[in-house]
């Protein structure tokens, strides 16, 4: 741990929660790692999504003395972050490509005089030589290295940049160091902690559990279909995220909810830079906007009420669905993360990652992520205790996910499996042929199609056999073999082979343990017909102030070019709309409402409120 080198009364990071930011408590380790940077020392910090690392670098730039350089990759929402601070009285500002000269020099002599509390620089540009003295001409309070885990992650595209940082610590020794991400296997951790220099900082490391983001994962039937159900019967009116695989079923999936009345925005590489940049604008700026996306979404993306992440397609790993889902509830309202699988799913990953370039490890470690990501669908356990253990963390049954809310059953499926992994070995033994589910479905259940009268299937002795099981239940036998590695997938037809262990269950020295498909996923909450997740638990009479407050808010924030959120959080509407106040102190009350917001729009909110 590096030596404190001023002395700082801990009760002045409290004053400036509560002064600036209208929060009354720290959250987590919050206080914890601001003391700690305060008294100087470095520090890397691992926190979840929407856990506050903002805070942890923001209160100790403020309470030190100097100006603190934030590095964040993302130049598209610097603009929103400094707009959101100096809302809150904040001094800030940011230095990068979208500014033109006369900009970046007015921001310069800001810094350069001391008129700055914290300054935002891309970290390409911290690498020029010009920045680096400008930054020795002026006092610089602290170094904060947002999104730590770009210099971990291969092939990620600001990693250069990123590695380049570890300088920071030799040109700057005496300057405090923060390295903050969501990323948290003990992998990137240790590599985060090395690339960056960072041998002396303490580490904070948060409980990674987002208690009211609730999971669930289901068969994926009618995907697009299913997915307006969850809209509608649960998140009408709700800003969302939907997450799908490749551009073109972006584009798809979008204009289908257009045409079934919901508002929602495409977003993915593929588009004109300007029409991306728009979406995105109006997804932070609007209430109510479904994005839907690949995942070149979301990255920095801080927009607090975000009711819902869905996913159309199975993500690579459990480590990015972890991100993707946490972008749901930063403002700890309750929030669904939502994912819909299937056996095609399998299928084309498996695909994917053969087709895949890099070498057989890279391929290989691709194969692992994939893994654990069909674990996680197909565990009969809390999905959530699943996710935390995948981050090295213990939890209990938490009672807010599919799997706790509506335990599926488990069943003996050694001999299905049995059957399917025998026709495959006759199709191989006999003919000489590979097939994919499709076939193998409908020769287990005795269908004469042309496809199976061409190729004389129905004279195989596996012909029929398997009429007990429905074909939605062959399905899902067969995605639960590829998911244990019991069955393969091979080539581009996607035709299903055996594997080692497959002949463990073919000769009985193995059990096979599925997991029942429910007969319809039932909803794990109750059907909240059409009212937006954000009104949920108000009290009824709280309801019209709150929709007038957030008609107030909309106004506002267009009026001021910011985003709804930037005015106040739906958590303080709802808070200001139960508690009703009548004057400016009792307003003042509030979470979130702090010194400048109160000023800035106490008297429009009394106003409001009096209507
Ligand atoms: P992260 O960067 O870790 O994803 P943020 O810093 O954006 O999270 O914080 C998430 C949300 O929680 C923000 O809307 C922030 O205003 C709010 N928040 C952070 N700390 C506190 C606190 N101590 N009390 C109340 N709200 C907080
Ligand atoms: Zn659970």
């Amino acid at each position: 741990m590096a030596t404190p080198d001023i002395g700082t009364d801990p009760s002045e990071a409290r004053q400036v929660l509560h002064r600036v930011f209208g929060y009354d408590s720290f959250r987590g380790s919050q206080q914890d790692v601001i003391e700690h940077v305060v008294a100087g020392g470095d520090a890397l910090v691992l926190m979840p999504t929407g856990g506050g690392k903002s805070l942890c670098y923001q209160i100790p730039a403020l309470v030190r003395a100097g100006v603190g350089v934030v590095v964040s990759p993302l130049i598209a929402l610097m603009q929103d972050q400094v707009d959101a601070l100096r809302n809150v009285g904040v001094r800030a500002g940011f230095l990068n490509s979208t500014q033109n000269p006369d900009e970046r020099s007015m921001v310069e002599s800001e810094f350069l005089a001391g008129e700055l509390d914290l300054l935002y620089l891309a970290p390409e540009r911290l690498r020029l030589e010009s920045t680096m003295r400008l930054l020795d001409r002026g006092k610089v309070s602290l170094f904060a290295i947002d999104e730590a885990h770009c210099v971990s992650q291969w092939g990620h595209d600001f990693r250069p940049d990123y590695l380049a940082l570890s300088a920071l610590h030799e040109r700057w020794p005496d300057v405090p160091r923060i390295a903050l991400t969501a990323t948290a296997t003990e992998a990137t951790h240790a590599e985060i902690a090395t690339r960056l220099n960072l041998k002396e900082a303490r580490h904070f490391v948060a409980s990674f559990d987002r208690p009211n983001i609730q999971y669930r994962i289901e068969p994926k039937n009618e995907p697009k279909r299913q997915l307006l159900d969850l809209l509608k019967t649960e998140h009408a009116g709700d800003a969302g995220i939907v997450y799908c695989l490749s551009r073109a079923s972006v584009e798809k999936t979008a204009e289908f909810l257009v045409q079934n009345g919901i508002p929602a925005l495409p977003y993915h590489a593929g588009l004109d830079s300007r029409v991306r940049a728009t979406n995105q604008s109006r997804f932070l700026r609007e209430d109510g906007l479904v994005m839907v996306a690949t995942i070149a979404f979301g990255m920095g993306i801080d927009k607090p009420d975000v009711r819902f992440v869905a996913h159309l397609d199975l993500p690579k790993s459990v480590e990015g669905y972890y991100q993707e889902t946490g972008r749901a509830g930063r403002d700890g309202l309750p929030s669904t993360a939502w994912l819909a699988y299937g056996l095609q799913d399998v299928v084309q990953q498996r695909k994917m990652i053969d087709t895949s370039e890099g070498d057989q490890a890279h391929r290989r470690m691709l194969g692992m992520h994939l893994d654990a990501m069909l674990a996680l669908c197909e565990t009969v356990d809390c999905r959530r205790t699943r996710l935390l253990a995948y981050f090295g963390q213990q939890g209990e049954p938490c009672g807010n996910c599919d799997t706790c809310l509506s335990p599926p059953e488990s069943w003996d499926g050694t001999v299905p499996a049995q059957k399917l992994l025998s026709t495959v070995v006759r199709l191989q033994n006999e003919r000489r042929q590979k097939f994919g589910a499709g076939q193998l479905i409908d020769i287990l259940l005795g269908k004469k199609t042309a496809k199976v009268i061409q190729h004389d299937h129905d004279s195989l002795t596996v012909f029929g056999i398997g009429t007990d099981l429905r074909e939605a239940e062959w399905r899902g036998v067969v995605r639960q073999l590829l998911a244990q590695g019991l069955l393969a997938v091979e080539g581009d037809y996607g035709t299903l082979v055996l594997t080692e262990a497959s002949a463990e269950v073919l000769s009985r020295r193995r059990e096979v343990m599925l997991r029942r498909e429910p007969e319809k996923a039932r909803a794990a909450r109750p059907a909240k017909a059409s009212k937006a997740a954000a009104v949920v638990d108000l009290p009824t009479e709280a309801v019209p102030v709150f929709e007038r407050l957030r008609a107030w808010r909309g106004a506002v924030a267009k009026e001021q070019g910011v985003p709804a959120y930037v005015v106040f959080h739906d958590a303080t509407l709802r808070q200001i709309a139960t508690l009703e106040p009548s004057t400016l102190a009792e307003l003042g009350t509030v979470n979130g409402v702090g010194e400048n917001k109160l000023a800035k729009y106490g008297q429009g909110i009394l106003d409001t409120l009096a209507e």
